[in-house]
């Protein structure tokens, strides 16, 4: 996808704050962090949303998910716990349609959404 903002990051295309990479994912800080602690966590293969995924993916998204406390043990917030959000479609507010797990933490969220 070659006008893929996330794309383009996994190609060097773009720079980014690269904090876990491996062959099929890539986790780097977001530009206009919401927390102390703000990564983007991305599988490399395009797939534009949630609604996107088809079985071919299991795989990846089976290892993008277990990437997720590999990642906050990292950058420390392992035991201090953390919010990981998943934006899908106009409602949510999904700015880039390339799937990406939020994963924010370095303050406490409480139990509040929104
Ligand atoms: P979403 O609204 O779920 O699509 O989230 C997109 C996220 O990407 C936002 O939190 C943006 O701050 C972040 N973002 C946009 N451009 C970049 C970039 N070049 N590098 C890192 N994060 C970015
Ligand atoms: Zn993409």
């Amino acid at each position: 996808m070659d006008n893929c903002l996330f794309c383009r990051i996994v190609k060097r295309e773009i720079p980014s704050k690269i904090v876990y990479e491996d062959d099929l994912v890539l986790c780097f800080q977001d530009i206009a962090p919401k927390a102390p602690v703000h990564l983007l966590l991305i599988p490399k293969v395009h797939v534009a949303s949630l609604n996107d995924l088809k079985d071919e993916h299991k795989d990846v998204m089976a290892h993008l998910t277990m990437a997720i406390p590999q990642v906050a043990e990292k950058m420390g917030i392992k035991e201090s716990g953390y919010r990981v959000v998943v934006n899908c479609g106009k409602d949510s507010g999904q700015e880039v349609a390339h799937l990406h797990y939020h994963i924010l933490g370095g303050r406490s969220f409480g139990n509040t959404f929104g």
